[in-house]
């Protein structure tokens, strides 16, 4: 198994669970919005989890149904080029960076 970080992660990106990860499995580039956690890494610790502001995170079996397109978006990250995964991804991420702009944790350097 792994953990997933679904969309309200996007936008956020205060990496929070980047700091307790035991195996540093949460990556992102300066260019991402988000965070992704590499599902062949990842030890299914948990401790991630509280840390989040924005509940963003689940094990990958826990994923509510309406946010079950964040599994292959976190694992298509670490297995696709880049441009694959954004002609793929980018739109869903756009979306949810919209949508979370203006919210209460919503990372000003992310909405320049
Ligand atoms: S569950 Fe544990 S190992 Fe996996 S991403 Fe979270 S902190 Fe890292
Ligand atoms: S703690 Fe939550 S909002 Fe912050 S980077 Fe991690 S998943 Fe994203």
């Amino acid at each position: 198994m792994t953990y997933i970080i679904t969309d309200s992660c996007v936008g956020v990106k205060d990496a929070s669970c980047v700091a307790v990860c035991p195996v540093d499995c949460i990556i992102a580039t300066d260019e991402d919005a988000m965070m992704f956690i590499n599902p062949s890494e990842c030890i299914d610790c948990g401790a991630c989890v509280p840390e989040c502001p924005v509940d963003a995170i689940y094990p990958e079996d826990d994923v509510p149904e309406h946010q079950k397109g964040w599994t292959p978006l976190n694992i298509d990250y670490f297995t696709m080029e880049r441009k694959g995964f954004l002609d793929k991804f980018g739109a869903m991420i756009a979306e949810a960076k919209a949508k979370n702009r203006g919210s209460e944790h919503a990372n000003p350097a992310l909405y320049p």
